[in-house]
């Protein structure tokens, strides 16, 4: 007898299941596409212990009959394709037939289902990929399909899945994804005894996504109004200038309804963004791109996570052309076409002797010393937060080539004639405005070429002093003062943990601290522009700040940005009563920024208020 042989159909299905179902999230995945693909119009996810002990899946579509219901677990086994020209382009979310017997080969696995007319429906049993049983039942029209001790009989698998709270995590991720794909459908998720969330259906995206990411978020987002590039149509909501996160767990985007990965989009959304984020940082998306389903192939992947286009540089420009668009035609900002003004636009040095730098924030400091602050003391903290990006920035600078623009020139030449000319100007000038007094302490007014202009002062300095800082970090550290007497402050446990994990950070920001004892912090030094006389206050402050973000984001180090924006956000002190060459070197100052239309949290910087406004506003012009 010779060696080889077919592989049982139970086996086949475990292997296949081996790339189809990785983990609790993906049994999820494949199970609401089904729903989906079923024209539901309600569909509900419960899950118990992150979907390792139970994941049931709820929908109201169309169901099945008996031999469908049976059908639908044999291995490629698919209503959705027939043909090889269908294999072309697909137009449902499955089509491989693979999903329902993988799953049911892994798991303990029950399908109820019936059809909308139907008098009957059907109960289907399977264990570890065996029929148990087949019976009629009783159950409302559509499918429920429930997944219990997923990988029992794997343990190889079971071994690789995560804790019960990163599975859920992933699987919440995965719902919110298909949530946001289809805000025509209900959705519910509940983990556990409780309801994560529960979004009625709705035709409007946004509040889909209000309802998911909340109302603050969603009433910042930039609408990407429908555009069209080489037969690619881009549509959704992305995140303004300066709205950066340190991952991509908020940049989610769609092709053809179908959440997706593909690095042309990556690439397309980085340089639609261009310097209108801080390096690093990726935005937050909501992007639905819709191509020709036969130009792109999304059979690459097991799981259908990637996707192959056939014509991938139409895909990234027309991403490219509708962010840059968004982004210019949507803020409102002094000079037009200003979101990508290139960094060789003379930047000059915030050190200087006036006002508002922070060397003189750290003088003026020294003067009105209080007991608590004696003595200024330089620590030149050294940072391996360089690397190798870093090094070819300096290089690039020493070059007298600033690192925005080579970026531009490279994406110039990828791009070559094909693409959107953004206009790449050098930004506007102080002598382009004439500051003309400060409003409620807080907004100095302009007279600028097209109208009025308006700076948030607040918000000016903040972004100000954010980038002298991240400059200074790259240089030689952020100058710190040492307090005379130390302060300690005693904090919940999980918050000290989290500060703790992040010393080095705080030190690198000129906040040194170390652990007292017992859930104690002891605060050494501040940053020397710190000019409070509540050092507790302001370290309380950034604690809690720091707590508030490090809840969202699921890893408890926090990035160096996101310290340095809440270190200046506050810093930087209200209401401060500025005088003339002080404004003066102000607008320089932001002007001189390397992203200067918004403060480290996105807020504007700048706003205009254009001639054609006022003449409408005073029915000069209709
Ligand atoms: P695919 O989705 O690739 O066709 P699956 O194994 O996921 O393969 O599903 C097999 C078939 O079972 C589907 O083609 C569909 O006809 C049927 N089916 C699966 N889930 C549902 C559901 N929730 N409602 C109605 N039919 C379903
Ligand atoms: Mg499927």
């Amino acid at each position: 007898m010779g060696k080889i042989h077919l592989l049982s159909d139970a086996l086949a299905s475990q292997v296949a299941a081996g790339e189809v179902v990785e983990r609790p999230a993906s049994v999820v995945k494949e199970l609401v596409e089904n729903s989906i693909d079923a024209e539901a119009k309600s569909i509900e996810v419960r899950v118990q212990r992150g979907g390792i002990a139970l994941i049931r899946v709820l929908d109201d579509g169309c169901g099945m009959n008996r031999d469908d219901a049976l059908m639908s677990v044999e291995r490629h086994a698919t209503s959705k394709l027939r043909t090889k020209e269908d294999l072309g382009a697909i137009g449902t979310l499955g089509f491989r037939g693979e999903a329902l017997p993988s799953i049911a080969s892994v798991s303990k696995f029950r399908l109820t289902t019936r059809e909308t007319k139907a008098l009957q429906g059907t109960e289907v049993t399977i264990n570890g990929g065996k029929m148990a049983a087949v019976k009629d039942s009783g159950e409302p029209p559509g499918t429920q399909i429930e997944i219990r001790s997923l990988f029992y009989n794997v343990p190889a698998r079971r071994k690789f899945l995560r804790t019960e709270n990163t599975e859920y995590s992933h699987v919440e991720q995965q719902v919110r994804l298909q949530a946001i794909a289809h805000p025509e459908c209900r959705f519910a998720l509940v983990r556990g005894e409780r309801t994560v969330f529960q979004l009625p259906a709705t035709k409007n995206l946004l509040e889909r996504i209000r309802g998911l990411a909340g109302n603050a978020l969603a009433s910042e987002l930039l609408e990407v109004h429908a555009y069209e590039r080489n037969g690619v149509k881009v549509h959704g909501y992305i995140g303004p200038p300066g709205m950066g996160r340190p991952n991509r767990a908020q940049q989610l985007v769609f092709l053809n309804d179908r959440p997706v990965e593909a690095a042309v989009i990556h690439y397309g959304l980085r340089e639609g963004y261009h310097t209108a984020l801080m390096k690093g940082q990726h935005p937050v998306t909501f992007l639905f791109i819709e191509v020709d389903p036969s130009k792109v192939d999304v059979n690459v992947h097991p799981a259908k996570k990637e996707v192959r286009f056939h014509d991938g540089n139409s895909v990234r420009d027309a991403v490219i052309g509708a962010v840059q668009r968004t982004l210019q035609s949507e803020l409102r900002r002094p000079v037009s076409g200003e979101i990508l003004r290139s960094a060789t636009a003379a930047r000059s040095s915030f050190i200087s002797d006036q006002a508002q730098s922070i060397d003189s924030l750290a003088a003026e400091a020294q003067e009105s010393q209080t007991e608590l602050i004696p003595k200024r003391e330089q620590h030149s903290l050294r940072t391996d937060w360089a690397e190798n990006d870093q090094s070819a920035n300096q290089q690039a600078s020493q070059e007298g080539v600033a690192d925005n623009s080579r970026v531009a020139e490279s994406s110039e030449n990828k791009f070559g004639e094909d693409a959107e000319k953004v206009e790449r100007t050098s930004g506007p000038v102080p002598e382009d405005f004439r500051i003309l007094g400060v409003l409620g302490k807080l907004y100095v007014l302009m007279e600028g070429k097209d109208g009025l202009a308006l700076m948030d002062q607040h918000a000016a300095h903040e972004r100000v002093l954010f980038e002298e800082m991240k400059r200074r970090m790259e240089e030689d550290g952020v100058p710190t003062q040492r307090l005379l007497i130390p302060a300690t402050l005693e904090l919940p446990p999980k918050d000290f943990d989290m500060v703790n994990q992040n010393l080095e950070v705080l030190a690198r920001l000129g906040i040194i601290a170390e652990p007292f004892g017992g859930n104690t912090l002891k605060i050494d030094s501040l940053p020397s522009f710190f000019k409070n006389d509540e050092p507790l206050d302001f370290i309380y402050a950034v604690i809690e700040e720091l707590r508030v973000s490090s809840a969202k984001m699921s890893s408890l180090r926090l990035g160096e940005d996101l310290v340095a924006t809440t270190v200046c956000r506050h810093a930087v002190k209200a209401n401060d009563k500025l005088q003339g060459p002080e404004l003066d070197k102000l607008l320089k100052d932001l002007l001189d920024c390397e992203m200067p239309y918004c403060c480290p949290h996105g807020r504007p910087t700048l706003i205009q208020i254009s001639y054609s406004e006022l003449e409408k506003k005073f029915g000069r012009k209709v």
